[in-house]
């Protein structure tokens, strides 16, 4: 057993000093920690871990881990009974409140999923003694160091009408190249991995469907993000071309970043390995073991506390712009806190209605797919009704906070920006920024396409809906109420009538 302190920001900050191969706007990123593209949104994940070792929020955020007695996030924590899965919620809610849940990819999204596998190592132990010893210990080492994951679980699109074995050229598509008694070498992309600037290590699988003769591409394994051959190409920085916070509050702070996988012929060695050459297996360990459910719980977790924060948003604006009190503006609000009300009722119905695997306490599979099919289409219409409610509030507005140091504009400002709440011009600004960059700014537009396909696009989800529905009961709603007549008794009764 260890007294090792619980991990903090510091120790995550200089985790992330570790020589990664980084590239943004076609340069070689020295440190991800400095790095203007990135370095507010780093520290903005890496105070997540100085929020967990506070005295005030230990009992909280963190549990004992029963290897190394180190006290790490509840997220890696398996409960065996649904108080044990609440306490372990309301670390998640506590973690996704410090960003309004903003960061898709917190470290408690990939904490999930991977201890959700693990709940289900039965299944890897029945498919291969090695590659289930590797998992185990691999999670042991990722919990134990409290590690922060990201995941690449997806190909790029190419042409997604033919299987990665149809297309002329695969070679944009991660594969097994070579193996040995080392370990086996992977060449080609995925996507989309967001936080990877971030994250210690990546969690490499397939989530979309393989036929069973593309075992080339069937791989599931984990590495840390300086592993030699591993490129991680940025997309643009919203963080980098923000102006301030005060001008984008969440831009500037809050680029979780996403970021295409290139792997250049990276050497993976076995006991990181967990998954190898079975399409079958790829799919099970998600959906065969309680991890993709794990996942997507915390995702709707999240996505809750994002739900209030847009709802809160709304709220403010009308107050400022004094149409609170209009009829049809209290009927959208009334109608955007059901909407947020609404899934967190689906998020304490997951949990209500969790059934134990095993030993271990599982939210409701249906419970979770329906959320999640509900709210990508939700998310879009809460952000449209927004922009409904605000008409030009977001938009007229100080070109930037410079405009304050002008003495002639700020005059004009002061005298201009007035709101019906009375709060003062500087408020009033600083409100309808955030609520454009929640709502229209590029960000804001990149976070609509990521709740619109984070979890997939909605033919994959419904899809998932439709699987785990109980179908039976349905049916047999059905069946109570024809089983009560026949066509004899209808024609007895229509004779009857007659008479
Ligand atoms: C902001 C963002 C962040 C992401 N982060 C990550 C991450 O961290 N890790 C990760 O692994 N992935 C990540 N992803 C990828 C995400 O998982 C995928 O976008 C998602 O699974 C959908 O796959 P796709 O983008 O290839 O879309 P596609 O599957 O190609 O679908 C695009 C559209 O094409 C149509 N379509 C395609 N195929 C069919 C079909 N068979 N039947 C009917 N219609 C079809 C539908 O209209 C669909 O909406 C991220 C995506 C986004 C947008």
């Amino acid at each position: 057993m260890t007294t090792q302190p619980i991990k903090n920001t510091a120790e995550h900050l200089a985790s992330l000093r570790d020589g990664r191969t980084v590239y943004i706007n076609g340069e070689l990123v020295d440190d991800v920690t400095e790095h203007a593209a990135f370095r507010n949104s780093v520290r903005t994940a890496a105070n997540l871990y100085d929020y967990q070792a506070h005295p005030a929020n230990i009992e909280t955020m963190t549990f004992e881990s029963p290897t190394s007695g180190r006290r790490v996030n509840r997220a890696w924590q398996m409960p065996e009974s649904y108080e044990e899965l609440v306490i372990r919620r309301n670390a998640l809610i506590a973690w996704a409140e410090q960003h309004g849940g903003f960061m898709g990819r917190s470290p408690d999204h990939l904490a999930s999923a991977v201890t959700g596998q693990l709940m289900g190592l039965d299944l890897f132990e029945a498919y291969d003694k090695d590659r289930a010893k590797a998992f185990w210990d691999y999670y042991v080492h990722a919990r134990d160091s409290d590690l922060y994951l990201t995941y690449v679980i997806i190909n790029p699109q190419v042409d997604r009408s033919k299987a990665a074995a149809d297309l002329n050229n695969d070679d944009p598509m991660m594969k097994i190249v070579d193996e040995d008694s080392a370990g086996v070498t992977v060449r080609g992309a995925k996507m989309l991995g967001t936080s990877s600037i971030m994250a210690n290590e990546v969690f490499v699988a397939h989530l979309q469907p393989l036929r069973p003769d593309e075992e080339d591409y069937a791989i599931c394994f984990a590495i840390p993000m300086d592993t030699k051959g591993l490129k991680v190409l940025s997309r643009k920085s919203y963080e980098q071309h923000a102006v301030s916070q005060f001008d984008d509050p969440l831009a500037s702070h809050y680029d979780e970043n996403d970021a295409l996988m290139y792997f250049d012929d990276v050497k993976v060695p076995w006991e990181r390995i967990f998954v190898h050459r079975s399409p079958e297996m790829c799919r099970r360990q998600f959906h065969d073991t309680p991890g993709h459910i794990y996942q997507n719980y915390q995702a709707q977790i999240r996505i809750t506390v994002k739900l209030k924060f847009l709802a809160g948003l709304a709220h403010a604006i009308c107050e400022t712009i004094g149409t609170l009190k209009m009829p049809p503006v209290a009927d959208a609000l009334g109608k955007l806190a059901a909407q947020a009300a609404a899934v967190e009722n689906m998020m304490w119905g997951m949990e209500a209605k969790g059934q134990h695997w095993g030993k271990y306490f599982v939210p409701d599979r249906h419970a979770v797919y329906a959320a999640q099919t509900l709210t990508q289409e939700l998310y879009p219409q809460m952000i449209n009704t927004i922009r409904e409610l605000s008409g030009g509030a977001l938009i007229m507005l100080p070109s930037s906070a410079a405009d304050f140091g002008n003495p002639e504009l700020a005059e004009i400002i002061e005298k201009v920006q007035i709101s019906a709440d009375g709060r003062k011009d500087t408020d009033r600004i600083k409100l309808m920024k955030l609520a454009w960059d929640a709502v229209g700014s590029e960000f804001a537009g990149r976070h609509t396409q990521y709740e619109m396909f984070y979890a997939g696009a909605q033919f994959v989800t419904r899809a998932h809906s439709f699987r785990t529905y109980d179908w039976d009961k349905a049916a047999e709603l059905i069946s109570t109420v024809t089983g009560r007549y026949d066509i004899d008794s209808s024609i007895a009764d229509l004779a009857e009538k007659k008479d």
